[in-house]
Protein backbone atom coordinates (compact mmCIF):
# COMPACT_ATOMS: atom_id res chain seq x y z
CA UNK A 1 0.00 0.00 0.00
CA UNK A 2 1.31 3.72 -0.74
CA UNK A 3 0.09 6.24 1.26
CA UNK A 4 2.39 9.07 -0.47
CA UNK A 5 -0.35 12.18 -1.69
CA UNK A 6 1.17 13.64 -4.34
CA UNK A 7 -0.88 15.05 -8.09
CA UNK A 8 0.89 14.05 -11.03
CA UNK A 9 1.61 17.08 -13.54
CA UNK A 10 -1.63 16.67 -15.57
CA UNK A 11 -3.70 17.25 -12.34
CA UNK A 12 -1.73 19.89 -10.82
CA UNK A 13 -2.49 21.62 -14.53
CA UNK A 14 -6.10 21.26 -14.58
CA UNK A 15 -6.27 22.30 -10.99
CA UNK A 16 -4.33 25.38 -12.02
CA UNK A 17 -6.73 26.20 -14.68
CA UNK A 18 -10.20 25.65 -13.32
CA UNK A 19 -8.46 27.51 -10.36
CA UNK A 20 -7.39 30.18 -12.10
CA UNK A 21 -11.24 30.20 -13.82
CA UNK A 22 -13.08 29.90 -11.40
CA UNK A 23 -11.15 32.98 -9.32
CA UNK A 24 -11.34 35.20 -12.43
CA UNK A 25 -14.99 34.95 -13.31
CA UNK A 26 -16.73 32.24 -11.06
CA UNK A 27 -16.44 33.84 -7.66
CA UNK A 28 -17.79 37.39 -8.98
CA UNK A 29 -20.50 36.41 -10.65
CA UNK A 30 -21.55 33.95 -7.39
CA UNK A 31 -23.90 36.01 -6.07
CA UNK A 32 -25.96 36.56 -9.38
CA UNK A 33 -26.97 33.03 -9.49
CA UNK A 34 -28.66 32.80 -6.29
CA UNK A 35 -31.78 33.78 -7.64
CA UNK A 36 -32.10 30.44 -9.26
CA UNK A 37 -30.53 31.39 -12.47
CA UNK A 38 -28.42 28.78 -14.21
CA UNK A 39 -25.08 29.32 -14.71
CA UNK A 40 -24.87 29.21 -18.62
CA UNK A 41 -21.85 31.39 -19.06
CA UNK A 42 -19.69 29.55 -16.51
CA UNK A 43 -20.66 25.95 -18.43
CA UNK A 44 -19.78 27.00 -21.75
CA UNK A 45 -16.08 27.99 -19.89
CA UNK A 46 -16.32 24.79 -18.48
CA UNK A 47 -16.95 22.56 -21.62
CA UNK A 48 -13.84 24.70 -23.31
CA UNK A 49 -11.45 22.98 -21.56
CA UNK A 50 -13.14 19.28 -21.03
CA UNK A 51 -14.22 19.49 -17.57
CA UNK A 52 -17.79 18.45 -18.92
CA UNK A 53 -16.68 15.52 -19.97
CA UNK A 54 -14.27 14.27 -17.13
CA UNK A 55 -16.36 11.12 -16.85
CA UNK A 56 -17.41 10.16 -20.16
CA UNK A 57 -15.20 7.22 -21.94
CA UNK A 58 -12.84 8.65 -24.77
CA UNK A 59 -14.49 7.37 -27.56
CA UNK A 60 -17.66 10.21 -26.94
CA UNK A 61 -15.83 12.82 -26.74
CA UNK A 62 -14.87 12.71 -23.05
CA UNK A 63 -11.44 13.02 -20.53
CA UNK A 64 -12.42 9.44 -19.14
CA UNK A 65 -10.63 10.70 -16.01
CA UNK A 66 -10.63 8.97 -12.65
CA UNK A 67 -12.89 10.06 -9.63
CA UNK A 68 -9.94 11.82 -7.64
CA UNK A 69 -9.33 14.22 -10.48
CA UNK A 70 -13.06 14.91 -10.84
CA UNK A 71 -13.28 15.63 -7.43
CA UNK A 72 -10.37 17.86 -7.21
CA UNK A 73 -11.86 19.88 -10.41
CA UNK A 74 -15.25 19.96 -8.03
CA UNK A 75 -13.04 21.38 -5.34
CA UNK A 76 -11.73 24.17 -6.64
CA UNK A 77 -14.88 25.38 -8.48
CA UNK A 78 -16.84 25.19 -5.36
CA UNK A 79 -14.46 27.73 -3.29
CA UNK A 80 -15.86 30.07 -6.15
CA UNK A 81 -19.77 29.47 -6.73
CA UNK A 82 -21.55 26.18 -5.07
CA UNK A 83 -24.35 26.66 -7.61
CA UNK A 84 -21.65 26.25 -10.43
CA UNK A 85 -20.22 23.03 -8.82
CA UNK A 86 -23.57 21.66 -8.14
CA UNK A 87 -24.31 22.55 -12.24
CA UNK A 88 -21.15 20.66 -13.23
CA UNK A 89 -21.98 17.84 -10.70
CA UNK A 90 -24.80 16.84 -12.66
CA UNK A 91 -22.60 16.39 -15.70
CA UNK A 92 -20.10 14.55 -14.11
CA UNK A 93 -21.63 12.59 -11.42
CA UNK A 94 -23.84 9.63 -11.18
CA UNK A 95 -25.92 9.95 -14.15
CA UNK A 96 -23.62 10.71 -16.67
CA UNK A 97 -21.79 7.46 -14.98
CA UNK A 98 -24.94 5.55 -15.03
CA UNK A 99 -25.44 6.23 -18.69
CA UNK A 100 -21.53 5.52 -19.74
CA UNK A 101 -21.93 2.09 -17.48
CA UNK A 102 -25.17 0.51 -18.62
CA UNK A 103 -26.37 2.73 -21.35
CA UNK A 104 -27.19 0.90 -24.75
CA UNK A 105 -24.03 2.02 -27.37
CA UNK A 106 -26.56 4.01 -29.69
CA UNK A 107 -27.99 6.49 -26.44
CA UNK A 108 -24.37 6.58 -25.73
CA UNK A 109 -23.33 7.80 -28.78
CA UNK A 110 -26.65 9.98 -29.35
CA UNK A 111 -26.22 11.41 -25.90
CA UNK A 112 -22.67 11.82 -24.14
CA UNK A 113 -20.90 13.49 -27.37
CA UNK A 114 -23.37 16.28 -26.44
CA UNK A 115 -23.00 16.51 -22.77
CA UNK A 116 -19.18 16.76 -23.13
CA UNK A 117 -19.92 20.11 -25.18
CA UNK A 118 -22.22 21.91 -23.01
CA UNK A 119 -25.34 21.06 -25.39
CA UNK A 120 -27.04 18.30 -23.44
CA UNK A 121 -28.04 18.76 -19.80
CA UNK A 122 -28.42 15.54 -17.59
CA UNK A 123 -31.02 15.58 -14.60
CA UNK A 124 -31.16 12.19 -12.29
CA UNK A 125 -34.58 11.43 -11.19
CA UNK A 126 -35.05 9.25 -7.74
CA UNK A 127 -36.41 10.84 -5.18
CA UNK A 128 -40.44 10.95 -5.29
CA UNK A 129 -42.12 12.73 -2.42
CA UNK A 130 -43.20 10.45 -0.51
CA UNK A 131 -40.03 8.19 -0.68
CA UNK A 132 -36.33 9.77 -0.45
CA UNK A 133 -33.76 7.55 1.31
CA UNK A 134 -36.31 4.51 1.46
CA UNK A 135 -35.88 3.26 -2.02
CA UNK A 136 -37.61 0.49 -1.74
CA UNK A 137 -40.94 2.66 -1.12
CA UNK A 138 -40.63 4.04 -4.85
CA UNK A 139 -43.97 4.10 -6.87
CA UNK A 140 -43.07 5.28 -10.67
CA UNK A 141 -43.21 2.38 -12.66
CA UNK A 142 -42.72 1.47 -16.22
CA UNK A 143 -44.59 -1.09 -18.14
CA UNK A 144 -42.60 -2.82 -20.72
CA UNK A 145 -45.55 -3.30 -24.10
CA UNK A 146 -44.21 -5.05 -26.67
CA UNK A 147 -41.06 -2.72 -28.00
CA UNK A 148 -42.59 0.04 -25.41
CA UNK A 149 -42.33 1.08 -22.26
CA UNK A 150 -44.94 3.31 -20.95
CA UNK A 151 -43.54 5.31 -17.51
CA UNK A 152 -46.02 6.87 -15.26
CA UNK A 153 -45.35 8.23 -11.75
CA UNK A 154 -44.14 11.57 -9.95
CA UNK A 155 -40.19 12.39 -8.54
CA UNK A 156 -39.20 15.66 -6.46
CA UNK A 157 -36.34 17.84 -5.46
CA UNK A 158 -35.13 17.32 -8.85
CA UNK A 159 -31.94 19.30 -10.12
CA UNK A 160 -31.69 21.20 -13.54
CA UNK A 161 -35.07 20.42 -14.28
CA UNK A 162 -35.54 23.25 -16.82
CA UNK A 163 -32.35 22.79 -18.59
CA UNK A 164 -32.15 19.36 -18.82
CA UNK A 165 -32.23 17.20 -22.25
CA UNK A 166 -32.34 13.98 -20.72
CA UNK A 167 -33.57 12.19 -17.21
CA UNK A 168 -31.95 8.94 -15.61
CA UNK A 169 -35.30 8.09 -14.22
CA UNK A 170 -35.17 5.49 -11.59
CA UNK A 171 -38.63 3.14 -11.67
CA UNK A 172 -40.00 0.12 -10.66
CA UNK A 173 -40.32 -1.87 -14.22
CA UNK A 174 -43.29 -4.00 -14.83
CA UNK A 175 -44.65 -3.16 -11.25
CA UNK A 176 -42.18 -5.73 -9.30
CA UNK A 177 -42.12 -5.14 -5.85
CA UNK A 178 -39.11 -4.18 -3.31
CA UNK A 179 -35.39 -3.32 -4.25
CA UNK A 180 -35.11 -6.15 -6.79
CA UNK A 181 -38.05 -4.41 -8.83
CA UNK A 182 -36.18 -1.44 -9.56
CA UNK A 183 -34.58 -0.82 -12.70
CA UNK A 184 -33.49 2.61 -14.55
CA UNK A 185 -35.14 3.98 -17.87
CA UNK A 186 -33.98 7.42 -19.91
CA UNK A 187 -36.78 9.68 -20.77
CA UNK A 188 -36.26 12.97 -22.78
CA UNK A 189 -37.61 16.39 -22.23
CA UNK A 190 -40.53 16.98 -24.61
CA UNK A 191 -41.58 13.41 -24.15
CA UNK A 192 -46.11 13.71 -24.22
CA UNK A 193 -47.28 13.40 -20.77
CA UNK A 194 -43.94 14.52 -18.80
CA UNK A 195 -44.44 17.76 -17.39
CA UNK A 196 -43.18 19.78 -14.39
CA UNK A 197 -45.46 20.15 -12.12
CA UNK A 198 -43.59 22.22 -9.09
CA UNK A 199 -40.65 24.12 -8.33
CA UNK A 200 -38.82 25.49 -5.49
CA UNK A 201 -35.93 27.67 -4.75
CA UNK A 202 -33.13 26.50 -1.94
CA UNK A 203 -31.10 28.23 0.52
CA UNK A 204 -28.26 27.31 -1.63
CA UNK A 205 -29.50 29.08 -5.17
CA UNK A 206 -30.24 26.68 -7.13
CA UNK A 207 -33.85 25.76 -8.20
CA UNK A 208 -35.31 22.40 -7.70
CA UNK A 209 -38.95 20.89 -9.02
CA UNK A 210 -41.10 17.98 -9.09
CA UNK A 211 -41.60 16.34 -12.59
CA UNK A 212 -45.07 13.95 -13.30
CA UNK A 213 -44.90 10.94 -16.09
CA UNK A 214 -48.85 10.39 -17.00
CA UNK A 215 -48.40 7.28 -19.24
CA UNK A 216 -45.02 8.70 -21.37
CA UNK A 217 -44.49 6.32 -23.79
CA UNK A 218 -40.78 5.32 -24.54
CA UNK A 219 -38.95 2.97 -27.28
CA UNK A 220 -38.23 -0.27 -25.29
CA UNK A 221 -34.11 0.83 -25.74
CA UNK A 222 -34.69 3.41 -23.22
CA UNK A 223 -35.38 0.77 -20.45
CA UNK A 224 -31.17 1.24 -19.47
CA UNK A 225 -31.37 -0.71 -16.28
CA UNK A 226 -33.41 -3.75 -16.22
CA UNK A 227 -32.58 -6.35 -13.86
CA UNK A 228 -30.34 -6.06 -10.85
CA UNK A 229 -31.08 -2.11 -10.95
CA UNK A 230 -30.61 -1.06 -7.08
CA UNK A 231 -27.31 -3.27 -7.21
CA UNK A 232 -26.43 -1.34 -9.68
CA UNK A 233 -27.91 1.75 -8.33
CA UNK A 234 -26.02 1.76 -4.72
CA UNK A 235 -22.58 0.89 -6.75
CA UNK A 236 -22.80 3.87 -8.78
CA UNK A 237 -23.75 6.20 -6.45
CA UNK A 238 -20.56 5.72 -4.00
CA UNK A 239 -19.26 7.99 -6.69
CA UNK A 240 -21.42 10.65 -5.61
CA UNK A 241 -20.47 9.62 -2.35
CA UNK A 242 -17.03 11.19 -3.23
CA UNK A 243 -17.88 13.85 -5.44
CA UNK A 244 -20.59 15.69 -2.88
CA UNK A 245 -18.08 16.15 -0.16
CA UNK A 246 -15.35 17.57 -2.61
CA UNK A 247 -18.10 20.24 -2.94
CA UNK A 248 -17.99 20.46 0.54
CA UNK A 249 -14.56 20.65 1.15
CA UNK A 250 -14.11 23.24 -1.43
CA UNK A 251 -16.73 25.72 0.30
CA UNK A 252 -14.89 25.36 3.29
CA UNK A 253 -11.77 26.03 1.84
CA UNK A 254 -13.47 28.98 0.32
CA UNK A 255 -14.86 30.05 3.53
CA UNK A 256 -11.51 29.64 5.29
CA UNK A 257 -9.41 31.89 2.94
CA UNK A 258 -12.11 34.15 3.08
CA UNK A 259 -11.72 34.21 7.12
CA UNK A 260 -8.10 34.84 7.11
CA UNK A 261 -8.54 37.97 5.13
CA UNK A 262 -10.80 39.49 7.04
CA UNK A 263 -8.69 38.82 10.20
CA UNK A 264 -5.99 40.61 8.13
CA UNK A 265 -8.12 43.31 7.19
CA UNK A 266 -10.10 44.16 10.37
CA UNK A 267 -9.19 45.71 13.77
CA UNK A 268 -11.42 45.41 17.19
CA UNK A 269 -9.48 47.61 20.53
CA UNK A 270 -6.58 49.17 18.01
CA UNK A 271 -5.90 45.89 17.36
CA UNK A 272 -5.87 43.11 14.22
CA UNK A 273 -8.51 40.74 15.40
CA UNK A 274 -5.10 37.92 14.40
CA UNK A 275 -3.88 39.47 17.65
CA UNK A 276 -6.75 37.74 19.68
CA UNK A 277 -6.11 34.12 20.40
CA UNK A 278 -9.63 33.22 20.09
CA UNK A 279 -9.44 34.35 16.53
CA UNK A 280 -6.08 32.47 16.01
CA UNK A 281 -7.02 29.27 17.54
CA UNK A 282 -10.07 29.66 15.34
CA UNK A 283 -8.05 29.53 11.75
CA UNK A 284 -5.82 26.81 13.19
CA UNK A 285 -8.43 24.36 13.84
CA UNK A 286 -10.60 25.53 10.52
CA UNK A 287 -7.40 24.62 9.15
CA UNK A 288 -6.72 21.29 10.76
CA UNK A 289 -10.22 20.23 9.82
CA UNK A 290 -10.04 20.77 6.29
CA UNK A 291 -6.62 19.25 6.25
CA UNK A 292 -7.90 16.03 7.81
CA UNK A 293 -10.81 15.49 5.43
CA UNK A 294 -8.65 16.19 2.45
CA UNK A 295 -7.16 13.31 2.99
CA UNK A 296 -10.09 11.02 3.71
CA UNK A 297 -11.65 12.28 0.98
CA UNK A 298 -8.87 11.72 -1.58
CA UNK A 299 -8.04 8.46 0.30
CA UNK A 300 -12.11 7.69 -0.48
CA UNK A 301 -11.76 8.99 -3.90
CA UNK A 302 -8.77 6.42 -4.41
CA UNK A 303 -10.72 3.35 -4.35
CA UNK A 304 -12.09 3.76 -7.06
CA UNK A 305 -12.24 1.01 -9.82
CA UNK A 306 -14.53 2.22 -11.55
CA UNK A 307 -16.36 2.95 -8.05
CA UNK A 308 -14.88 3.74 -4.80
CA UNK A 309 -15.04 1.62 -1.93
CA UNK A 310 -18.84 2.15 -0.26
CA UNK A 311 -17.69 2.54 3.30
CA UNK A 312 -14.71 4.73 2.72
CA UNK A 313 -16.33 6.74 0.37
CA UNK A 314 -19.40 6.91 3.36
CA UNK A 315 -16.78 7.87 6.31
CA UNK A 316 -15.49 10.41 4.07
CA UNK A 317 -18.80 11.85 3.03
CA UNK A 318 -19.97 11.78 6.85
CA UNK A 319 -16.76 13.25 7.73
CA UNK A 320 -16.48 16.20 5.43
CA UNK A 321 -20.21 17.24 4.83
CA UNK A 322 -19.60 17.51 8.94
CA UNK A 323 -16.67 19.99 8.80
CA UNK A 324 -18.00 22.12 5.65
CA UNK A 325 -20.70 23.02 8.29
CA UNK A 326 -18.05 23.84 10.84
CA UNK A 327 -15.83 25.67 8.88
CA UNK A 328 -18.29 27.75 7.32
CA UNK A 329 -19.82 28.89 10.21
CA UNK A 330 -16.47 29.42 12.01
CA UNK A 331 -15.78 31.61 9.19
CA UNK A 332 -19.02 33.89 9.26
CA UNK A 333 -18.26 33.91 13.26
CA UNK A 334 -14.47 35.66 12.37
CA UNK A 335 -16.79 38.04 9.97
CA UNK A 336 -18.88 39.46 12.57
CA UNK A 337 -22.43 40.54 11.86
CA UNK A 338 -20.69 41.06 8.61
CA UNK A 339 -20.46 37.79 7.62
CA UNK A 340 -24.20 37.38 8.42
CA UNK A 341 -24.72 40.25 5.24
CA UNK A 342 -24.29 39.28 1.07
CA UNK A 343 -21.26 41.98 0.89
CA UNK A 344 -19.10 38.92 2.00
CA UNK A 345 -19.00 35.56 0.06
CA UNK A 346 -18.90 33.41 3.31
CA UNK A 347 -22.86 33.14 4.03
CA UNK A 348 -22.51 32.42 0.40
CA UNK A 349 -20.30 29.08 1.55
CA UNK A 350 -22.75 28.03 4.02
CA UNK A 351 -25.91 27.91 2.62
CA UNK A 352 -24.24 25.92 0.37
CA UNK A 353 -22.20 23.29 2.83
CA UNK A 354 -25.97 22.47 4.41
CA UNK A 355 -26.45 20.97 1.12
CA UNK A 356 -23.71 18.12 1.47
CA UNK A 357 -25.48 15.89 4.52
CA UNK A 358 -29.23 16.05 2.58
CA UNK A 359 -28.13 14.43 -0.74
CA UNK A 360 -25.88 11.60 -1.77
CA UNK A 361 -26.95 9.61 1.30
CA UNK A 362 -27.83 11.12 4.55
CA UNK A 363 -25.27 11.36 7.08
CA UNK A 364 -27.96 9.33 9.13
CA UNK A 365 -28.22 6.62 7.11
CA UNK A 366 -24.53 6.59 5.86
CA UNK A 367 -23.82 6.35 9.51
CA UNK A 368 -26.27 3.29 9.76
CA UNK A 369 -24.42 1.62 7.03
CA UNK A 370 -20.99 2.16 8.32
CA UNK A 371 -22.00 1.06 11.88
CA UNK A 372 -23.46 -1.98 10.61
CA UNK A 373 -20.22 -2.93 8.99
CA UNK A 374 -18.41 -2.41 11.75
CA UNK A 375 -20.56 -4.75 13.91
CA UNK A 376 -20.36 -7.04 11.42
CA UNK A 377 -16.66 -6.78 10.65
CA UNK A 378 -15.68 -7.48 13.92
CA UNK A 379 -13.67 -10.52 14.44
CA UNK A 380 -14.03 -12.71 17.59
CA UNK A 381 -11.31 -11.53 19.59
CA UNK A 382 -13.29 -7.90 18.99
CA UNK A 383 -10.48 -6.34 17.22
CA UNK A 384 -11.50 -3.95 14.38
CA UNK A 385 -9.97 -5.86 11.26
CA UNK A 386 -11.12 -4.07 8.25
CA UNK A 387 -9.27 -3.10 5.04
CA UNK A 388 -10.73 0.53 4.85
CA UNK A 389 -8.83 1.84 8.15
C1 LIG B 1 -29.96 20.72 -3.38
C2 LIG B 1 -30.61 19.38 -3.56
C3 LIG B 1 -30.54 18.76 -4.81
C4 LIG B 1 -31.19 17.53 -5.01
N1 LIG B 1 -31.18 16.99 -6.25
C5 LIG B 1 -31.82 15.81 -6.47
C6 LIG B 1 -31.84 15.24 -7.79
O1 LIG B 1 -31.31 15.79 -8.75
N2 LIG B 1 -32.50 14.06 -7.96
C7 LIG B 1 -33.11 13.41 -6.92
O2 LIG B 1 -33.65 12.33 -7.15
N3 LIG B 1 -33.13 13.94 -5.66
C8 LIG B 1 -32.49 15.12 -5.42
N4 LIG B 1 -32.50 15.68 -4.16
C9 LIG B 1 -33.23 15.01 -3.09
C10 LIG B 1 -32.32 14.26 -2.13
O3 LIG B 1 -31.69 13.20 -2.79
C11 LIG B 1 -33.21 13.78 -0.96
O4 LIG B 1 -33.60 14.94 -0.25
C12 LIG B 1 -32.49 12.79 -0.07
O5 LIG B 1 -32.34 11.57 -0.72
C13 LIG B 1 -33.26 12.55 1.24
O6 LIG B 1 -34.58 12.13 0.98
P1 LIG B 1 -35.81 12.91 1.65
O7 LIG B 1 -35.61 14.38 1.43
O8 LIG B 1 -37.06 12.30 1.16
O9 LIG B 1 -35.64 12.65 3.19
P2 LIG B 1 -36.15 11.37 4.00
O10 LIG B 1 -35.67 10.13 3.37
O11 LIG B 1 -37.62 11.51 4.22
O12 LIG B 1 -35.41 11.57 5.39
C14 LIG B 1 -35.85 12.50 6.40
C15 LIG B 1 -34.91 12.35 7.59
O13 LIG B 1 -34.99 11.01 8.11
C16 LIG B 1 -33.71 10.38 8.11
N5 LIG B 1 -33.82 8.98 7.78
C17 LIG B 1 -34.50 8.41 6.74
N6 LIG B 1 -34.33 7.08 6.73
C18 LIG B 1 -33.53 6.78 7.78
C19 LIG B 1 -32.98 5.56 8.31
N7 LIG B 1 -33.22 4.38 7.74
N8 LIG B 1 -32.19 5.64 9.40
C20 LIG B 1 -31.92 6.85 9.98
N9 LIG B 1 -32.41 8.02 9.53
C21 LIG B 1 -33.20 7.99 8.45
C22 LIG B 1 -32.91 11.14 7.05
O14 LIG B 1 -31.51 11.03 7.25
C23 LIG B 1 -33.43 12.56 7.22
O15 LIG B 1 -32.76 13.18 8.26
C24 LIG B 1 -31.87 16.91 -3.94
C25 LIG B 1 -31.91 17.52 -2.65
C26 LIG B 1 -31.29 18.74 -2.47
C27 LIG B 1 -31.37 19.38 -1.11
Amino acid sequence: MSIEFRLSEEQKSMVATVRALTQEKFKPRALKYMDGTFPWDNLRELAGIGVLGMAIPEEYGGLDLPVLDTALVLEEIAKGCYVTAMAVLGEVGVQARIISTYAPDHIRRALLPKVCTGEAILAICMTEPHAGTDVANYRTNADIKGDRLVLNGVKTLISRVDEAQAFVVFSRIDRRPGREGIGCVLIERGTPGFECTARYHTMGGENLAEVRFDNCELPLENLIIREDGFRKLLKAFNTQRCLNPSISLGLAEGAFEEAVKYTRDRSAFGRSIGEFQAIRHKLAEMYRDIEASRSILYRACATANPFPDPYMSAIAKITVNEMSLRVTSEAIQVHGGYGFTDEFPVSRFYRGARYGSLGGGTTETLKELVGKHILGEFGPDGFLDLDIF
